[in-house]
């Protein structure tokens, strides 16, 4: 027998998942019981950034591309791993001093698919997942520069999340502005980016909701056997 190849990059969605805040709960209610329906069957309501998700540019753009304006061809492709050790809480990620010294890989990497491996997926669950480090403004617009597609990452946010419930961020969107302005697909909430390699197809496949800025994802990789 041979060992699954799937390496699966979305968490669970449950009713106790971590959600941004402000945004509506996850909640999946059973209203059909075989024992008094003949079937089961749920109702489920969520908002469009559940878990792990893409955000489409109509996120934060006006009249920018929704989730069935995009195309698999760029969500499902060979991806490229950043791995950005020793992160501490709340810190920057600067072009300089983290992506520059990648900056050769990519230019050589048509797919477009970057996945920014913080290793904060390890915090899922608890408080300190909502002080993921974040994306700079220039960071963001020289990925986008790059030709970079998607950005993945393991956390909630490409930006600096709000300190309290309610407030924005202390930077603003500066990064969602800056990847969704240039068209850039953003992933968020990936969790087991340890495991995959440069060069893996992974699949960012979301829900085909028309005009929709966002959508829940299977998110999977596919080791090399
Ligand atoms: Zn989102």
């Amino acid at each position: 027998m041979s060992s699954s190849k799937i390496i699966d990059l979305s968490h669970p969605l449950n009713s106790s998942i971590q959600i941004y805040p402000g945004d509506p709960a996850f909640e999946c209610r059973q209203v059909c019981t075989v024992a008094s329906d003949g079937f089961n069957m749920c109702s489920l309501s969520l908002g469009s950034h559940t878990g792990t998700h893409i955000d489409a540019p109509a996120h934060f753009i006006a009249g920018g591309a929704t989730i069935s304006d995009l195309s698999l061809d760029h969500l499902v492709g060979p991806a490229l791993v950043l791995r950005l050790p020793d992160l501490r809480p709340r810190e920057a990620i600067t072009w300089h001093e983290h992506i520059a010294p990648h900056a050769e890989q990519l230019a050589n990497h048509a797919s477009g698919i970057v996945l920014l491996h913080t290793g904060w997926a390890r915090h899922w669950g608890t408080p300190a997942y909502f002080d993921n480090p974040f994306l700079t403004e220039e960071a963001a617009k020289r990925l986008a520069h790059a030709g970079v597609r998607v950005v993945g990452m393991d956390t909630m946010s490409p930006d600096e999340m709000p300190i309290s419930d309610g407030k924005e961020p202390a930077g603003g969107f500066a990064a969602h502005e800056a990847l969704l302005g240039a068209g850039v697909v953003i992933v968020e909430n990936l969790r087991n980016l340890e495991s995959v390699e440069s060069g893996m197809t992974v699949s960012l496949a979301p829900l085909n909701l028309e005009g929709c800025d966002g959508s829940p994802i299977r998110a999977y990789a596919i080791a090399k056997s």
